[in-house]
């Protein structure tokens, strides 16, 4: 449920609200902007009072959020939200630029390309310690070895580390972790999304396969329950009938989560069509369409890379789509 105020509302009458409603077992969230003020209200309202509410001198309206997600829902919080990373922020108008490689493979490789993609105008370091692959056989990423190479790539170049968790017991261990990344294929796993809520790192939400776009923000919406605001959403392809590419981005997915939730939205041209020839394009367009950031995979050799070649730009490739994406950005101010 969200209550509007009127403009001008006084504080203490506002106090006295928010008072009243966690008296009722209800968590509030207040949300000044620049235009209105909002009280968002979880949990169960069913007991509560409306018309009461609505009667009250500094209130305008009384809205339910019909939607199953509340927290990251827009009604809740009209502006854009911002999430702080470092001394960076996701959203709210600023441009991220993740890049690096799937997967850590050796000093030397993240290091390489930490600072070519830092040179091109990357904002933050991508890369995976711990993988998630189809194959038991395959290359499952060089684990805690691969977080502390990660560190040392962002001690060296300044740039925050963006990497993925697989297990909810690994929590600890991403501590020094800038933004936590969860898989396309742990997006429903809730028992690890309720304990990442229980932290205040960023976490970065990878669409599921085959995940609508309401599931994507329930499971933003179980991170924010736990009393975690730090949400970024990722579009990152689905799978359809089309095999010719890895999966299909679903650009319609960028406006309509910003339509519906206040969260930044990023997307990952890279694992959406898994051919590095096409990743420009998309990255192009998804910022045409609103994205507020991109990762994308870079690597030094990739046709040695240990997983996720085909779609990896090489660091010179990066740099040139970094400039042609800054002129998309600039036709797109208002
Ligand atoms: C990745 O970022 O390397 C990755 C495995 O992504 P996704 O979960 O989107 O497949
Ligand atoms: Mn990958």
């Amino acid at each position: 449920m969200i209550i509007k105020l009127k403009q001008h509302a006084a504080r203490k009458q506002i106090d006295h609200l928010t008072d009243w409603l966690v008296r009722q077992n209800l968590r509030v969230q207040l949300s000044e902007g620049e235009f209105e003020t909002i009280i968002g209200v979880i949990g169960d309202t069913s007991h509560v009072d409306l018309h009461g509410i609505e009667g009250l001198e500094i209130v305008d309206q009384v809205i339910r959020i019909s939607e199953p997600f509340k927290t990251a829902n827009r009604k809740f919080h009209p502006d854009d939200s911002a999430v702080r990373v470092g001394t960076q922020q996701v959203g709210g108008g600023a441009f991220t630029l993740i890049a690096g490689p799937c997967s850590v493979e050796s000093p030397e490789q993240i290091l390489e390309i930490a600072r070519k993609v830092r040179a091109a105008g990357a904002t933050m370091l991508r890369g995976g310690a711990f993988k998630p692959r189809t194959s038991p056989y395959d290359f499952q990423g060089l684990q805690a070895e691969g977080l502390e190479l990660l560190k040392q790539a962002r001690a060296e170049t300044g740039l925050p580390i963006v990497t993925e968790i697989m297990n909810l017991n690994h929590i600890e261990l991403f501590a020094d972790v800038d933004v936590i990344q969860v898989g396309a294929r742990n997006m429903q796993n809730f028992d690890l999304l309720r304990e990442l809520g229980r932290t205040r790192q960023p976490v970065l939400i990878k669409r599921g396969l085959a995940n609508t776009i309401k599931e994507l923000l329930m499971s933003a919406e179980y991170v924010m329950a736990g009393g975690n605001p730090n949400v970024i959403l990722c579009e990152r392809g689905i799978r359809t009938f089309e095999t010719y590419t890895r999966n299909t981005l679903d650009i319609s997915a960028v406006p309509v989560l910003k339509e519906l939730s206040h969260l930044p939205v990023i997307v990952d041209p890279s694992h959406a069509c898994g051919l590095a020839r096409h990743v420009p394009a998309l990255a192009l367009a998804s910022v045409a369409a609103g994205a507020d950031g991109l990762i994308i995979e870079v690597h030094n050799a990739p046709e040695k890379a240990l997983s996720d070649g085909a779609q990896s730009l090489r660091p010179e490739q990066f740099e040139q789509l970094a400039r042609r994406l800054a002129r998309i950005r600039e036709a797109m101010l208002p």
